[in-house]
Formats: C-alpha cells, structure tokens, sequence
C-alpha cells in the first residue's frame, strides 16, 4: 500500500493488468528498503496445519484412491468449494526427503471436521507413491490449508457448466454438494472425461444428484470403450460432448479441473461456444 517502490519487471509477467492496477505486489521479490505498508488478503490468515487421522480410504478407480481424513476434536477447517490443501509425504523406505503437494478438497465447506481427498497414482511420484503403497488407515498425516483462487463464484444466476478429468473430480465434487447443501437453483452439466467405464467414480452419488438437485445433469463421456464393456453413454473427448450438448455460452460459465492438454482443448471449446475467458475458472493439476 505503501514503500514497496514501483512494481519490478521480475513481477510484471505474472500479473494480470487487474492485480497491478490494485496494488497487488509478489512477496520474494520486493525488497524492503523503508518502512512499509501491507495488506495481506484476508483468506490466508485461514491458513491451518493440522494432525489428521485417516479415518477411510478405498480405490475408487485402478488407480485413485478416495481419502478420508479427520481432524482434531474441536478444530475446523474452513474453505471454499474449489480450493486445495497441501499433504504432506514424510522420508520413507525409498523417499528420503519429505515434500509437500497440492490436492483438491472433495468434501463440502459444511463438513469442517473432515476432509476428503482423492488421489491418483502417478508412478515413481513422492507423495502419491506414499499414499498408494504406505500409508493406512488409523495413520496420522500432516496438511496445511485451504489454498487457491480456484472457487465456485456464488455471486450470479448463469448457468454452469462443469468439465473435470480423473481425479479433477475433487473440487467439482465439492462444488456439488455445496450447491445442494445451499440449495443453489442453477442449471448445472457436469461432463467428465475418462477412458473405460472402470475409470469412472463416485457414478452413484451423481446419479442420485440427478434426482434430488435441481436441475442437474451428469455426463460422463468415454475414450477407449470395447464391445465388451456395453457402454450405453457417450464416446469421443469432452469437447466433443460439449459441442452435442451445449447450445452457446451465453449466460453461462465454467469450472474445469484437470491436466493442462485438457484445460487448454477445454478453455477453447468453451470459448469458441461464446463463454467468455473471464468466466471460465480452472485448476490445473500439472
Ligand atoms: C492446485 C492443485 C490441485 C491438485 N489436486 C490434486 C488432486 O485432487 N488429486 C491428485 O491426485 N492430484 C492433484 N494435484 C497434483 C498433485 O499435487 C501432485 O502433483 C501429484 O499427486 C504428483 O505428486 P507426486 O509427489 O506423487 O509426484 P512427483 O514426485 O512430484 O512427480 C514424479 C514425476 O511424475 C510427474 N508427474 C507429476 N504429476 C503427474 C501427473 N498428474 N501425471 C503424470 N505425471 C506426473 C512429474 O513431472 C515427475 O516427473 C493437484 C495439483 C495442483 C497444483
């Protein structure tokens, strides 16, 4: 607000034109060199780290697990639908060092005492080697949070368009229950991309959102479906059913959440159907 001298050339490719306008300054690259004054965003004093027991954990897909995790007697997490923790991975035989990394809450912001995770094995990765082949249940784990601009904006009555992709499906799941919990009356499709009907999860709970939301659709599209697996539903990539499905883009935004190829085809789409890229909020997970 005050003293920190103008804005760096180190900081300008990675600002907006709207964080410059207000002020908005990077930390680890200004250099104290008078007093200065500060004002640091309201959300990250929210910032948390917890003890939290693994209370369940089952393989919701070959490779995903869902996590769920309690925390303390007595203490809250408080977070927005979209946003992350950091979970972290201690030294194990194989591991000697001990990382943090980022996961998605699935749970709703109306259950404080628990989180839930979902997590996906990504071969010769730290943590989430840890998770898929150490970790049990009555185990207790290390997180700090909640984190991340990537949130459900309640401020409007667009129409909402949802896309995720493997475990994607996290904060899109915690955006769902949020809206039902709330009861949040607007037009939601939720299109989620995998590639054979065993990479599919949570299929119950979404169908069972089809009937009790308010008018709310769930469209899981595959890629590499047999003859054997009988698959009734829709084929090809996401921007493909998007193209079947959604009319234009107009009053309508969008929450995608997966890895940056599907982002970018996403963010595309969706733009080319007339959303404008200022309504379209996502999170990638690479
Ligand atoms: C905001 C945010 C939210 C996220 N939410 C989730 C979530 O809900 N669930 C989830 O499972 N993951 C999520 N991730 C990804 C997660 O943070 C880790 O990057 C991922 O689990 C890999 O960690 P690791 O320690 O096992 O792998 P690392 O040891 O970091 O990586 C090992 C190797 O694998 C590569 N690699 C890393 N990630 C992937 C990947 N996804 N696919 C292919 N190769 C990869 C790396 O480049 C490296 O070469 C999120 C990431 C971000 C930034």
């Amino acid at each position: 607000m005050e003293g920190g001298g103008p804005i760096l050339s180190t900081e300008i490719p990675f600002m907006s034109e709207e964080e410059i306008e207000q002020g908005v300054r990077l930390s680890c690259q200004c250099k104290v060199k008078e007093n200065i004054k500060i004002e640091i965003p309201e959300e990250l004093f929210n910032v948390k780290e917890y003890t939290a027991v693994v209370e369940e954990m089952e393989d919701v897909t070959p490779v995903i697990k869902r996590l769920k995790l309690k925390l303390p007697e007595g203490e809250e997490i408080n977070f927005k639908p979209g946003q992350f923790i950091q979970f972290k991975a201690p030294k194990y035989e194989g591991n000697d060092e001990e990382v943090y990394r980022a996961y998605s809450i699935a749970s709703s912001p109306f259950e404080k005492n628990h989180i839930e995770l979902f997590i996906g094995y990504v071969p010769n990765g730290i943590c989430t080697t840890y998770v898929h082949k150490h970790l049990k249940v009555g185990d207790t784990v290390q997180i700090n949070g909640p984190y991340g601009d990537f949130y459900f904006h309640e401020d409007s009555d667009r129409e909402i368009v949802l896309v995720a992709a493997g475990t994607g499906i996290a904060p899109i799941l915690s955006i769902l229950r949020y809206m039902k919990e709330k009861n949040i009356n607007r037009k939601t499709t939720f299109y989620f991309g995998a590639r054979t009907p065993e990479d599919l999860m949570m299929t119950d709970f979404l169908k069972e959102l089809e009937e009790t939301m308010y008018d709310f659709k769930y469209i899981p599209t595959l890629t590499r479906v047999t003859e054997e697996h009988n698959w009734k539903g829709e084929r090809g990539r996401v921007n493909v059913a998007i193209e079947k499905y959604l009319d234009s883009g107009e009053n309508k935004e969008a929450y995608l959440c997966g890895n940056k190829a599907m982002i970018d085809t996403m963010v595309e789409a969706l733009t080319a159907k007339g959303i404008p890229e200022e309504l379209i909020y996502f999170d990638k997970f690479d």
